[in-house]
């Protein structure tokens, strides 16, 4: 693997790096008090239209529809923009690089129907509006997707969707919702389920309250939870075949946890600069706070982790790219683990460094603790890819333990 950026990559990030000072930076604040408030800034729709001017726009969709704007970014090739856009939360949605709506677009990119791409995938591609995808429910163990229960019954033209989701990001600023939920009680269990496209201002979809996560909700995203009461969807709404559900689920779930992880560790990057700025700012018993070894232990800490964090995510990119999912799978658990609990001890420190104020809304700190625990828990729990990557362990074809040199015999 070269570590080195094409000419290309090296362009973008050179771009991005420009557009994120001059466009981004200088309105953080009232940026990020809209997102205290769970909303994208006022001025977003202005800033966007300069990224697509600007060609910084759908980056991360590598089966974008040839004639939709945006580019075919390889995950390795998105990898450092990735970063880039995650050092400030929030910032993705400028470019159309957002979660939920780039892996839900990548999910439709290949299984719409042309009124679908029409109605729903279009608006979503140019930024118009946005989506939620709707699986976790509050009365099943939703790890396991083969418990969810919300049911998608047909009757006669249209389909009757009825159930309840909770913690579903963006779904109340969503104009549409990809449901999850049982079509066929009968089929194998994993053809049980399908996704269908509610609309979000149908009769009987009700917004129950919202579900912030440590008190943090996602900047213009925020999680609400729903109820579908009986909704009535149009055939013609269902996503792909019947029973497709997990097939669809699997080709979101797969990106949705790479560009999570590759956003994280831009945040990370973010936080070792504050710790470095707040430690030299601030002296204790008589000397500055950066000049203590535990300080700069814990930034080394962090530094170490980032790197590591890094280099496992690259190499996870480069996989998914050369081999696919289903080859990559084991790397994109780990991933999703090791970057999880490198954010979330690195945004650890940096609360410590920052004493009370790590914890107030005065810095992104708080909010970057509160993310990176809810890592460890969305797009599946740390216990559920240790258990795949336990299973994708590859098994010794000559086993070395069976060797008389290598572990002494018992007698
Ligand atoms: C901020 C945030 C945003 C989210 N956004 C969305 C969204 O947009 N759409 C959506 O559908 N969902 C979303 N979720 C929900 C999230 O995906 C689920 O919470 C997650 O899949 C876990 O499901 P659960 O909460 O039902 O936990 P459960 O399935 O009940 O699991 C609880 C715990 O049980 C243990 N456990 C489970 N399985 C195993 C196992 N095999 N081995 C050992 N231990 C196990 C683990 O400790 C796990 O944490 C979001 C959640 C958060 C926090």
């Amino acid at each position: 693997m070269d570590f080195a950026h094409s000419p290309k990559v090296q362009g973008l990030v050179d771009q991005l790096e420009a557009f994120i000072d001059r466009e981004i930076l200088p309105r953080a604040r009232p940026w990020r008090e809209a997102a205290l408030e769970g909303q994208y800034p006022e001025f977003i729709a202005e800033v966007q239209n300069k990224a697509k001017d600007e060609g910084l726009w759908n980056l991360a969709i590598p089966n974008l529809p040839s004639d939709a704007p945006g580019e075919r970014l390889t995950n390795a090739e998105f990898a450092p923009l990735a970063e880039m856009m995650g050092r400030f939360m929030g910032a993705p949605k400028a470019f159309n690089c957002h979660a939920p709506d780039v892996p839900n677009m990548i999910m439709m990119a290949d299984a719409v129907t042309s009124s679908q791409r029409q109605l729903w995938l279009d608006p979503l591609l140019n930024g118009d509006v946005q989506s939620a995808f709707a699986m976790t429910e509050p009365s099943v163990a939703s790890s396991d997707a083969t418990n969810i229960q919300t049911t998608i019954k047909q009757d006669g033209n249209d389909f009757i969707v009825s159930g309840r989701k909770w913690y579903i990001s963006g779904a109340k600023a969503a104009s549409f919702h990809l449901v999850m939920g049982v079509s066929d009680d009968d089929a194998a269990p994993d053809r049980r389920h399908s996704v269908i496209i509610v609309p979000a201002n149908s009769p009987g979809v009700r917004f129950v309250r919202p579900t912030p996560f440590l008190g943090f909700s996602e900047p213009g995203a925020p999680a609400w939870e729903i109820a579908f009461e009986d909704v009535r969807v149009p055939a013609e709404n269902l996503l792909g075949e019947s029973g497709d559900g997990f097939i669809l689920g699997q080709t979101r779930l797969g990106p949705a946890r790479v560009h999570h992880c590759m956003r994280a560790i831009g945040h990370c990057e973010t936080l070792i600069e504050l710790m470095q700025m707040r430690a030299s700012e601030r002296t204790a018993f008589g000397k500055n706070i950066s000049e203590y070894d535990s300080i700069q232990h814990m930034i080394a800490r962090s530094r170490i982790e980032i790197e590591q964090a890094r280099l496992l995510t690259w190499s996870c990119a480069w996989m998914l790219d050369q081999e696919g999912f289903k080859s990559a799978r084991q790397h994109v658990s780990m991933i999703k683990v090791a970057v999880a609990h490198a954010y979330q001890s690195i945004a650890d420190r940096a609360m410590q460094i920052f004493g009370a104020m790590g914890g107030s809304d005065d810095t992104p700190i708080r909010d970057a603790f509160s993310w990176a625990r809810a890592l460890r828990i969305f797009d599946g729990p740390d216990e559920v890819h240790l258990r795949q990557i336990y299973r994708l362990e590859p098994k010794p074809s000559k086993p070395l333990a069976a060797s008389p040199q290598i572990l002494k015999p018992s007698a």
